[in-house]
């Protein structure tokens, strides 16, 4: 089906995410299957030094400015901190998505290497459920991860909730007061279809207005002006600070959204749904120029859907999964 196209690099890409595996010791169930996924061989994995090339092309020629690591889980990547120092030489705004269970050890490195911000992913505050969903009986190392990215001086830490009806929705409450006694920015994330268990149904999704209905309820809430972020903004009218929702089903932000993917086997997406890759790994390998790098991304950027059209008869599931992409 055809579908209209943005201008490219005509408009504006400034927000890379780089994923740096596909391996995670977690399973979430919204994004990987319990059994695990085939992990990439490590040969297909890009080097530090490709990721550098590429992202030092994206700075210096097409006006990246803010880059972002994930995976997969991104600190299960040996020698993270490495990349980072490459990284933070680029002069961008430099942050990270993590699950957290391994800040403790990691956040104080990742801090010293140029590390300035950090996303926790944290869907519920109850143990059990925690492992439930997770797989993983690791709640209280997330949480005492979350104080380790805060006692590292990253700014902000924000965590990352992602909101299912019936399985975690009854803690929005309880999020939107962990957040505030913590000093964390929590942000809802509408659930999205990218679940490798292709579960995800309309029905599974709570939406934006709902999230900010039902906190408001109990604090307060008034709407921060819109930027390019993908999450609108709400504060508490109290002071006691503000919460995201990245609300990319019920009130897509396609028109706005500045953002570029690389995925940690080397292949380029203009969009987290695109169905289609660009390989850069195969041109890095076989001695391409830089020029022959960049017409790839402009092609790439090029080709991008005006929207996602989730909802509509239009949408297409990508092949890949979350974890796989690069969330
Ligand atoms: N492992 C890291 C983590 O969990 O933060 C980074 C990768 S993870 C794929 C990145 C983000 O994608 C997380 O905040 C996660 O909650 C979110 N995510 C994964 N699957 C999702 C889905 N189906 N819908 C919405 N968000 C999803
Ligand atoms: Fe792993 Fe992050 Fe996906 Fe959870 S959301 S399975 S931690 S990649």
């Amino acid at each position: 089906m055809e579908r209209p196209l943005i201008d490219g690099f005509g408009r504006r890409h400034r927000d890379l995410r780089i994923s740096v595996t596909d391996r995670c010791n977690f399973r979430c169930g919204y994004c990987m299957p319990a059994e695990g996924l085939e992990w990439l061989p490590r040969s297909e994995l890009l080097t530090f030094e490709e990721i550098e090339r590429v992202a030092r092309l994206l700075v210096e020629r097409h006006g990246v400015d803010s880059i972002r690591l994930t995976g997969g889980e991104p600190t299960v990547r040996a020698n993270l901190p490495e990349l980072v120092r490459r990284l933070s030489t680029l002069g961008v705004d430099l942050a990270l998505t993590t699950n957290g269970a391994t800040l403790r050890m990691l956040a104080g490195p990742l801090a010293e290497a140029g590390l300035r911000r950090i996303n926790v992913s944290l869907d519920s505050l109850r143990a059990d459920r925690f492992a439930e969903l997770t797989l993983r009986d690791d709640l209280p190392r997330v949480l005492d991860g979350i104080d380790a990215a805060l006692e590292a001086g990253l700014d902000p830490v924000k965590v990352n909730v992602v909101v299912m009806r019936d399985v975690n929705d009854d803690e929005l409450v309880d999020f939107a007061r962990f957040g505030r006694d913590r000093g964390v920015v929590v942000r809802f994330i509408e659930f999205m279809p990218l679940d490798a268990d292709q579960a995800w149904s309309d029905g599974a999704v709570v939406g934006l207005e709902e999230i900010v209905a039902r906190i408001g309820e109990a604090f307060p809430l008034e709407p921060v002006a819109r930027t390019s972020a993908p999450a609108s903004r709400f504060r508490y009218v109290d002071g006691g600070g503000e919460i995201g929702v990245v609300a990319s089903v019920t009130r897509s932000f396609c028109d706005s959204c500045d953002r570029i993917r690389l995925t940690a086997d080397g292949q380029f997406r203009n969009c987290l749904f695109a169905v289609d890759e660009h390989d850069l790994r195969g041109l890095l390998r076989s001695g391409a120029s830089d020029d022959d790098l960049s017409d790839l991304m402009e092609r790439a950027v090029g080709a991008k859907w005006a929207g996602h059209g989730i909802g509509t008869v239009e949408f297409i599931r990508p092949a890949r999964s979350m974890s796989q992409i690069g969330g």
